[in-house]
């Protein structure tokens, strides 16, 4: 029999740092939470990690974001979980739920009972071969979702050298690791199918602003395309991107 917990928030991201807060707010009793995350570390803000993570000089860090910084709350640190009775169980993926018996088993084979069970387990990062399009695994292709995949693209971007980079996206995330790129000096092209940047919330206008603001710092944009596939040198590098034109 494994570990019994009133609560269990499923997921350690940036919605279960804000809900342990807010059950410590609320007074929950030591021991009655708990929050299972296959990442290693506790919830952090991952905002972050498309800003002040890729910045090259005094780059973000943590414990620095750790949740809920984000909105000036106080930060929570594993030793916060800790005083406040909260079971980190980290590194630690779920594989599957029996809702009828109240059980979660992880994938090391421990089986954690809950009465209240809460799903926070985010989104992910879509993988270029769901469109078709093979060589994720790629040395110098990266995505970013999670602080283990920044931290390869902060390795990829000191390692580089200048050199140019292919941003693949033309929303937030796409933007804000184009400026990283930029100031760590590395030639930046973006490409994505829409008319113009940030689609989903810009007029074109307010778009054109931004792009030209980026043009000024020497990105370059292939708009109106996707990505179809990738060519690589000897060493798994990716070289040309091609594109439907
Ligand atoms: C680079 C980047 C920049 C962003 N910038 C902004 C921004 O500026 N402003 C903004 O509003 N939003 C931003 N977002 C979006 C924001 O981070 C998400 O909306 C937010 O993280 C969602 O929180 P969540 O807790 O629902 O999911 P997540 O933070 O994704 O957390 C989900 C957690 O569940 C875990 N998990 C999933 N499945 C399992 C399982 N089976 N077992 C155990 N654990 C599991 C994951 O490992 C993860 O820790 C950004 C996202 C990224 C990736």
């Amino acid at each position: 029999m494994g570990r019994a917990f009133v609560y269990v928030i499923l997921g350690g991201g940036v919605a279960a740092g804000y809900a342990a807060h807010e059950f410590v707010k609320r007074g929950v009793s030591h021991g009655e939470l708990c929050i299972i995350s296959e990442e290693p570390v506790a919830p952090y803000e991952r905002p972050a990690l498309s800003k002040g993570y890729l910045l090259p000089e005094d780059p973000a860090r943590l414990p620095a974001f750790h949740c809920c910084v984000g909105s000036n709350e106080e930060r929570l640190t594993p030793k916060w979980y800790k005083e406040n009775g909260i079971e980190l169980v980290l590194g630690t993926r779920v594989k599957s739920a029996d809702v009828r018996r109240k059980t979660l088993l992880t994938a090391t084979g421990e089986t954690i009972t809950y009465k209240i069970l809460i799903v926070a387990t985010g989104a992910r990062a879509l993988k270029l071969e769901e469109f078709g399009v093979s060589g994720s695994d790629a040395e110098s292709v990266c995505y970013l979702r999670d602080l283990a995949d920044a931290n390869r693209l902060v390795n990829v971007m000191q390692s580089s050298g200048g050199g140019n980079a292919v941003v693949i996206g033309g929303g937030y995330i796409g933007m804000e690791c184009a400026a990283s790129l930029v100031i760590g000096k590395i030639n930046v092209t973006m490409v994505f199918p829409e008319a113009h940047c940030m689609a989903r919330l810009f007029t074109a206008k307010i778009a054109s602003f931004y792009e030209e603001f980026y043009r000024s710092k020497g990105v370059k944009f292939v708009k109106g395309t996707v990505l179809t596939s990738f060519d690589f040198d000897s060493n798994d590098k990716v070289k040309p991107v091609a594109c439907f034109t």
